[in-house]
């Protein structure tokens, strides 16, 4: 279990501690559901992938979770942003990025947002056959190309998405299109981009797809006389969630990412690229576990409902892709794992349920459950379904506790509403 866990995270006696504070006193000081941070994780798995590009470029997924505590601490292990909208945007330059360090995304990019992206001279991702010609309308001069490259990742269907007919980017013909547009109309077009999916488990769908970049390079060079500089891999490194996961280590997917890009790059003849790639829960993931109180306890014939004061509104992914949990006893760790039960969320839906089966010490009402591995996706895709109000989160380390996110109040909720 304290593999799922933050590095920082120890157990004594059968109490959980997290950055040098007993979990409990979290859940005491700032309510429950919170979402638990631990800073030394989130720099240790900066570090790890940082150094698999080099002297390239990693940008964190922002939409795995858009804080600005959290980008502010990503920015000093010099890591920089990938955004998807105005919003990530304004939450990446309140954390001080700027410029080259925001690559900016979006199958849709409105005008304004593109306006935005000019103003900032981030590096934005075209993805649509019009837009070389709507970016430099608004002022964008730094671009790269985003290419679906046809490779079926193994992963769920929500979170693909390099496979022809995508949403996203565009197959090689008509990227290759847009490369040349974009270089008429004078952009600098830095490289290429490509993203196999997200959660990837294993190396075999993103290497494929390497290879592919690298002859697609390779042709825009022969019939454009344009060699990409950039290669930007993307990111979809997965994480353990569950004791059962098989992951591999995301530092060594991303040194097998960036060694088959040099590799399959020289093989065509092509200048070594800047490697840049684009992790989000590899990079917060694991470093976040979620608290919460149990309040009632139902045993049934053949199953016993512990629900929590949280759900579906602060963790969607159980719903949306089948996401499997655990949870461990934040207060008697060490008292035998005895009760098989179902831990259900406190929102109007039978299907509202985080975890199907778990083994915890009997549980009774007031027990603090400790969630692993909900740091990436979870408060990022929290929503107020119920009237519910979003949890808050703390950033800890070395004994330090910091709120990096207030919870939302009902009244927070109320200001919206008119007449
Ligand atoms: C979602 C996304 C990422 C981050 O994905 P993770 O699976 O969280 O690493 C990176 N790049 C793009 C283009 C994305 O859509």
């Amino acid at each position: 279990m304290l593999d799922l866990l933050p590095v920082s995270a120890a157990l004594h006696g059968g109490t959980l501690s997290l950055g040098g504070t007993p979990a409990a006193a979290l859940a005491e000081r700032h309510g429950t559901p919170l979402v638990v941070y631990c800073a030394e994780t989130v720099r240790e798995r900066a570090r790890s992938l940082a150094r698999a590009v080099g002297s390239g470029h990693v940008a964190f997924g922002t939409k795995a979770f858009p804080n600005v505590a959290l980008l502010r601490l990503l920015r000093e292990e010099g890591i920089g942003a990938d955004v998807a909208s105005s919003g990530e945007l304004a939450f990446a330059r309140a954390a001080g990025m700027t410029g080259g360090e925001i690559v900016v995304h979006g199958n849709n990019k409105d005008e304004a947002f593109l306006r935005e992206a000019g103003a900032e001279g981030a590096t934005v991702v075209l993805d649509a056959p019009d837009e070389a010609a709507l970016a430099a309308a608004a002022g964008v001069t730094r671009v790269l190309v985003r290419v679906t490259l046809g490779v079926d990742a193994d992963t769920h269907e929500a979170i693909r998405t390099g496979h022809h007919g995508s949403k996203f980017g565009l197959p090689p013909t008509q990227a290759r299109a847009l490369v040349a547009d974009a270089l008429e109309r004078g952009l600098d077009v830095l490289g290429l981009h490509m993203h196999v999916g997200s959660q990837l488990v294993s190396f075999d769908a993103q290497a494929e797809t390497i290879v592919r970049l690298a002859s697609f390079a390779a042709s825009c060079r022969d019939t454009l006389g344009w060699s990409a500089r950039v290669a930007d891999l993307g990111g979809g490194f997965g994480i353990r969630h569950h004791p059962d996961d098989r992951v591999a280590d995301a530092a060594a997917l991303a040194d097998a990412a960036t060694a088959t890009a040099r590799t399959a790059f020289a093989e065509a003849a092509l200048p070594a690229p800047e490697l840049w790639l684009e992790p989000g829960r590899s990079l917060v993931g694991r470093a976040g576990v979620t608290l919460y109180r149990v309040g009632a306890v139902k045993r049934l014939d053949g199953r016993t409902w512990v629900a929590v004061d949280g759900g579906m509104s602060d963790n969607p992914r159980p719903q949306l892709y089948g996401a499997r949990y655990t949870a461990l006893s934040a207060q008697r760790a060490d008292e035998p794992a005895d009760e098989v039960v179902s831990v259900a969320g406190m929102h109007c839906e039978s299907g509202d349920v985080l975890i199907d089966d778990v083994a915890l010490p009997a549980p009774r009402r007031g027990d603090l459950l400790a969630v692993p591995a909900t740091g990436a996706y979870t408060l990022a895709m929290a929503s107020n379904y119920n009237g519910v109000t979003r949890p808050a989160a703390v950033l800890v380390a070395d004994g330090e506790v910091r709120l990096i996110r207030r919870r939302e109040t009902v009244d927070d909720l109320l200001e919206l509403e008119r007449g």
